[in-house]
């Protein structure tokens, strides 16, 4: 059974990309064949993959836009069992596009049915909006993985992400589930990183990982280099944290 997760928060900078492709190289290294499905118009999780962004011939765009074949975009990454549907730039514009489709929600779910490769987990990493594009991702998922960042504010705009779950859930999706909340860019040594998981806690409850990312300039460094974590830097916390986040997720699937 494919297991598909979309990574969301329509925050931008709360760590969905940095979960995406760290998270999805360390369930291929586990072993488990992954389709990381890049949903973002910055693509940034296909660079992030060491792709070229600005020179792919086939990226999402065509899977949405002009009915293409998606077994046809679907691209090798340098890790064994890790494949990458890209995105670039000219996603940008298929949020308008995709609005004078018919079932214009729904289309990148009836592409993922047509996939001829059996996939252990599909990761979507979704654009930071509430738009056209996510609604796809949602209604293709069977659940929902919230990175949220420990910051002041951390919970400001979650109600309206439940919302939009709950939404999705009623018009297009009624299986949609929540996976799991992940705490991002933890820094023990400050009081307010301890409130936040606190608060985090009181609101997801076991919905929270017990792994906590940590912020780690390794991390970021990371996609400059094209490479996941456990590629760049397999010693570092951060790349330890997200092979115990893929572990924790293993185990709960
Ligand atoms: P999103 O996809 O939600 O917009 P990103 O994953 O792109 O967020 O992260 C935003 C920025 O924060 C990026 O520059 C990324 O490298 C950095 N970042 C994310 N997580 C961490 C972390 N745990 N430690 C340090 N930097 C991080
Ligand atoms: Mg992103």
């Amino acid at each position: 059974m494919t297991k598909v997760i979309s990574i969301f928060n329509q925050k931008g900078g709360v760590g969905k990309t940095t979960t995406n492709v760290n998270l999805c190289a360390a369930l291929a290294l586990k072993g488990k064949k992954v389709l990381s499905i890049d949903i973002d118009p910055q693509g940034n999780s296909s660079s992030g993959f060491g792709l070229d962004k600005n020179n792919l011939e086939l990226t999402i765009y065509d899977i949405l836009i002009e009915d293409t074949d998606i077994n046809k975009v679907i691209h090798k990454t340098d890790i064994e069992n890790l494949d990458l549907i890209p995105a670039n730039i000219q996603l940008a514009g298929a949020e308008i596009e995709l609005t004078n489709t018919k079932y214009r929600e729904k289309t990148l779910r009836e592409s993922i049915n047509l996939l001829d490769d059996t996939y252990d987990f599909i990761i979507i990493d979704c654009p930071p909006s509430l738009g056209l594009l996510s609604l796809n991702a949602l209604t293709a998922s069977d659940t929902v993985l919230i990175p949220i960042q420990c910051e002041y504010y951390s919970l400001e705009g979650v109600g309206q992400l439940i919302d939009t779950v709950k939404l999705v859930r009623k018009n297009l999706n009624p299986k949609l589930e929540i996976e799991g909340v992940l705490l991002n860019m933890f820094d023990g040594r400050t009081n307010l990183s301890i409130q936040v998981v606190e608060e985090v806690k009181k609101y997801f409850k076991d919905k929270v990982y017990r792994t906590v990312i940590p912020r780690s300039v390794r991390l970021a460094e990371a996609p400059s280099f094209g490479q996941p974590i456990m590629l760049y830097d397999d010693k570092s916390k951060g790349s330890e944290a997200y092979v115990k986040l893929a572990e924790e997720l293993i185990k709960n699937n």
